[in-house]
């Protein structure tokens, strides 16, 4: 029979080390993320007890996130979750430092996945304005399923035109158009 004593270092020190790289990496990105000051903003990270079973997140600020890894203890643990093995198998955050790298790359990849499918699968509303000489000539809402651009050429409440600002609207989801009418040469 296989000892799962305390000497059993190896079964659960590679799963410390991943959850400590991946802890890395979600701090990595919540500190990108976390520009709003909030300090009650909390991010869930991985208990590093090593445990095989242990499925187990802790929700914690990222100042909290620092003080345990600048602190005496071990790593990330949920409440009551062994504490030995996580020391013994102590992981030292530079040798991870490339996993944390790769990530905070994968974290980023994802995120602008996320962002290409909502301007490219899924509908994206906007709040639009056509301007003819510098006069408004029409206004409305449109959900459109292709991403606009500046330059693009666009039919909007039967005008032709061309877009000349794509931007976000403060608070809300939509996006906002301004279309120069393109007025055909008569
Ligand atoms: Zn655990």
């Amino acid at each position: 029979m296989i000892d799962k004593g305390t000497d059993d270092v190896g079964a659960g020190g590679w799963q410390t080390a991943l959850f400590h790289a991946l802890n890395e990496g979600i701090a990595l990105v919540a500190s990108e993320f976390e520009q709003s000051d909030d300090p009650t903003a909390v991010w869930s990270f991985h208990c590093e007890c090593g445990a095989e079973d242990c499925n187990q997140w802790v929700e914690l600020g990222l100042d909290g996130y620092g003080a345990i890894r600048r602190g005496p203890e071990p790593g990330v643990l949920a409440p009551g979750h062994p504490v030995e093995r996580a020391r013994r198998v102590r992981v030292e955050s530079v040798s991870l430092r490339e996993d944390s790298r790769a990530l905070r790359a994968q974290a980023r990849h994802q995120i602008r996945r996320a962002h290409a499918a909502s301007s490219d699968g899924e509908l994206v509303s906007y709040r639009y304005i056509v301007r003819s000489d510098e006069r408004i000539i029409a206004t409305g809402r449109v959900s459109l399923r292709a991403p606009v651009e500046v330059g693009d050429q666009i039919e909007l409440s039967g005008l032709n035109g061309t877009v000349r600002t794509v931007e976000p609207v403060p608070g809300e989801p939509e996006l906002r158009l301004i279309v120069e009418e393109r007025r055909n040469p008569r």
